[in-house]
């Protein structure tokens, strides 16, 4: 058999790392047992219409990597459907749930319901007075044909809603919690066709995922007490159900739910931080999901290999910043640095580092400044901080450990050797910056921290961080000997 796995979000607007993490773990599993990957769009709610938000979502999902086979994909700037379950979404498949309502409530299994909301509260509140779970009472159960009818040509409103068996247990097997039996005599008659027309997610999931062909239904566990009405709905049509992976909630560090409030939880708002795709793909695979050997970095295609839904925890996985960041830094290592810089160029322009002119015209000095400090960066945004110390030719000291190193007897020597070999040179090349500590340490006797120290210093204004080659390369020669002549008169 073919595995069938769809993602079928609600296109809200952005997409939050929760749902990105289900549709990888739905990509990895198809992918894993050389199946499909179906993208579907839910889109019956129209109060939460959102005007792109389909073409967001493709973006930030195949920003991410996680690329299916069928479904909605955008091309030319736009949307284009394929597949042969089509159409994949939902709203353009009213006349598809008409025919299966139709046919539910021929048999009896859903009925008209013509109760107004006015009445539908006085029960709920009646039912709460009395002390029990508020639930419909089925006031229209029984309506008979003649009367629905007319009801209908007075163009009164309606709903359809599910003949929920009375005290029947319903089970269901789940991959990662196991066996779930639920009672129906907590199970509300659940609408399924609104007063709008349009289905309602229990529906119209049940009718797609089976006309859909899907062979497992992967999705955040908050679904799971949705699932035995939409058992009970299997079962009416006498369709074989799907297996159900229910996946644990992401929580943040207080193991609450990740919500907008405390911070960035959007996909867009890690691209936009400088968060790589294969940074994030990596590590939230590893929230909720652990490997069989104890190891943290996977490419797409190692969790492909290694990923299944038996490794899946029960518990919410808990998204640790600090991890991501982890995982980010060893990824911005590995990227080459015309990738980091082309990242890193909104954030400098930003800042005001650079200009436009500066990415047209020296953009390789910007690969040089970027490939000096990435290996320090959580994310690319950070990088401002980090490439300061290459601008300007006069340099401010950090604090007074640099003041203090400057002022030691044997500096004003080293640095005027220092300057004696950049002014011998046309300008500072891989070589001269692979041998010029070599070539200091032979010419003036000083070594080890009383050498590299001071030049650092000087150079930067600070005693520790990036490569030196790597910075005096960038610097380029002028600049270098502007700084290290602005040390000598000013602070030695
Ligand atoms: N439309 C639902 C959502 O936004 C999908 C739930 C499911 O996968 O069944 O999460």
């Amino acid at each position: 058999m073919t595995v069938r796995l769809r993602f079928a979000p609600s296109p809200t607007g952005y997409v939050h790392i929760g749902s990105l993490r289900t549709a990888l773990y739905n990509y990895l599993f198809a992918k894993h047992k050389n199946g499909s990957y179906i993208l579907r769009i839910e889109d019956t709610d129209r109060t939460r219409y959102v005007e792109g938000a389909i073409e967001n979502l493709i973006s930030a999902l195949s920003w991410s990597g996680i690329n299916h086979d069928e479904g909605i994909f955008v091309e030319d700037g736009k949307l284009v459907q394929k597949g042969n379950y089509g159409p994949y979404i939902q709203s353009e498949r009213l006349h598809i749930y008409k025919k299966y309502i139709d046919n539910l409530v021929e048999k009896g299994y859903a009925y008209y319901c013509f109760c107004s909301k006015e009445r539908l509260d006085e029960v709920r509140e009646q039912q709460k007075n009395e002390g029990k779970t508020p639930m419909y009472d089925r006031h229209c159960l029984n309506l008979s044909k003649e009367e629905i009818e007319k009801k209908i040509a007075a163009k009164e409103e309606y709903v359809i809603r599910l003949k929920v068996p009375k005290d029947k247990d319903i089970t269901f097997n789940d991959a990662v919690r196991g066996k779930i039996t639920i009672n129906t005599s907590e199970v509300d008659d659940q609408v399924l066709i609104k007063s709008d027309g349009f289905p309602t997610y229990h529906f119209a999931v049940v009718v797609d995922d089976h006309l859909m062909k899907i062979t497992h239904v992967v999705r955040g566990e908050e679904w799971l007490t949705s699932t035995p009405k939409q058992i009970i709905l299997y079962n009416y049509f006498g369709w074989e159900a799907p297996e159900f992976v229910h996946l644990p909630t992401v929580l943040n560090k207080d193991k609450k739910k990740l919500s907008k409030r405390q911070g960035d939880v959007a996909v867009s708002d890690f691209k936009n931080k400088g968060y790589l795709q294969e940074a994030l793909v990596n590590y939230l695979a590893l929230v909720g999901w652990s490997p069989k050997e104890n190891k943290e970095l996977f490419t797409m295609e190692e969790l492909m290999n290694e990923f299944s839904f038996d490794r899946v925890s029960k518990t919410g996985g808990v998204f640790d910043v600090d991890k991501l960041n982890w995982i980010n830094n060893h990824y911005i290592k590995q990227a080459s640095p015309e990738r980091i810089a082309k990242l890193a160029i909104p954030t400098l322009v930003e800042s005001g580092l650079i200009t436009n002119d500066d990415i047209k015209n020296r953009f390789e000095w910007i690969v040089q400044i970027v490939d000096a400090v990435k290996e320090r960066l959580n994310y690319v945004n950070e990088i401002a901080e980090h490439v300061k110390i290459f601008f300007g030719n006069e340099v401010q000291l950090e604090n007074q450990e640099v003041y203090d190193m400057l002022k030691l007897d044997h500096v004003k020597n080293l640095l005027e050797v220092f300057i004696e070999e950049l002014e011998n040179v046309e300008d500072i090349d891989e070589e001269f910056a692979g041998s010029i500590f070599k070539v200091l340490k032979k010419k003036t006797g000083v070594k080890g921290k009383n050498l590299f120290m001071p030049v650092r210093g000087a150079v930067t204004g600070q005693l520790h961080g990036p490569d030196m080659g790597k910075i005096l390369i960038a610097l380029g020669k002028e600049n270098t000997i502007d700084r290290v002549k602005y040390a000598i008169e000013n602070h030695i």
